[in-house]
């Protein structure tokens, strides 16, 4: 579970992002940011994996509070899935997905391996393992993204606008995946999006931010609906 007890952010400039939040992520459900440009999406979600560091109030994984937690650990614990991927672009598709796991002292062979696995996952064969970021489609990027976020097998899942750089057809496509994808895998995890029918159609809980980084609305997909 992850939990926001009246965290708010206010940056070195005076512009107050975020707005005593508070929000519940259940185990294993999905919660999406929405809301418009500017009102504090990803400063809220860069504040569960301390990328940005909260003003006041506390953030908890499964009841410990990030904040005593160092960046390091959280990456193993929190997968991180951006726009555009993100990929390095000087690395194969394999050592992107591996990279992470290897860094934090896993074996060479058995992360090789998983990635290969995570990367069946998401739909990508052993033909794109060895290919570079730039020969893949935006479609392929995002779903090694996927895969990467998901190399340190963590219990937490960020993901922030992860299916908009895509043309609707493969967003739309992508997201059907991905719905099957957590499904399989279960994982909790908070999405940001500016797209309220994405919000609506993978969260199982969405939160609706205004400008000024306050909460507007929360609630299933269906209760939002039926208000
Ligand atoms: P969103 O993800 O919803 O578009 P952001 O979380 O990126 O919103 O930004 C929320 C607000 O904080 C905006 O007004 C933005 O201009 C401001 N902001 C973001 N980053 C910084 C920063 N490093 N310094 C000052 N203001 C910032
Ligand atoms: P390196 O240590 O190889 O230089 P960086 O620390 O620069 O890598 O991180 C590169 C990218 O990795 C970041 O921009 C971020 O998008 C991504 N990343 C992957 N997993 C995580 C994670 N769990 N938390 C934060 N960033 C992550």
């Amino acid at each position: 579970m992850i939990r926001f007890e009246s965290v708010s952010k206010v940056y070195d400039d005076g512009t107050t992002a975020v707005d005593n939040l508070n929000l519940e992520v259940p185990t294993g459900s999905l919660l999406a940011l929405v809301g418009p440009s500017g009102c504090g999406k990803t400063t809220s979600l860069r504040m569960i994996n301390r990328l940005i560091d909260a003003t006041s109030g506390t953030i908890t994984l499964d009841g410990v509070d990030v904040s005593s937690t160092d960046r390091v650990g959280l990456r193993r614990k929190i997968g991180y899935v951006i726009q555009h991927a993100g990929l390095f672009p000087h690395r194969t598709v394999v050592d992107n997905v591996a990279a992470l796991p290897r860094l934090l002292g896993g074996d060479r062979k058995k992360t090789r391996a998983r990635a290969l696995e995570l990367l069946e996952l998401v739909g990508l064969d052993e033909r794109f393992a060895h290919r570079y970021p730039w020969q893949l489609s935006g479609g392929q990027q995002q779903r090694v993204g996927v895969a990467r976020a998901l190399a340190t097998d963590p219990p937490f899942l960020l993901m922030d606008e992860p299916f908009s750089a895509v043309d609707p057809i493969v967003r739309a496509q992508l997201q059907d995946e991905f719905l099957r994808l957590q499904g399989e895998i279960g994982k909790t995890i908070v999405m940001v999006t500016h797209d309220i029918d994405e919000a609506l159609k993978l969260g199982d809980q969405v939160a609706v931010l205004r400008t000024g980084g306050v909460l507007a609305q929360f609630g299933t997909p269906l209760e939002l609906l039926t208000r």
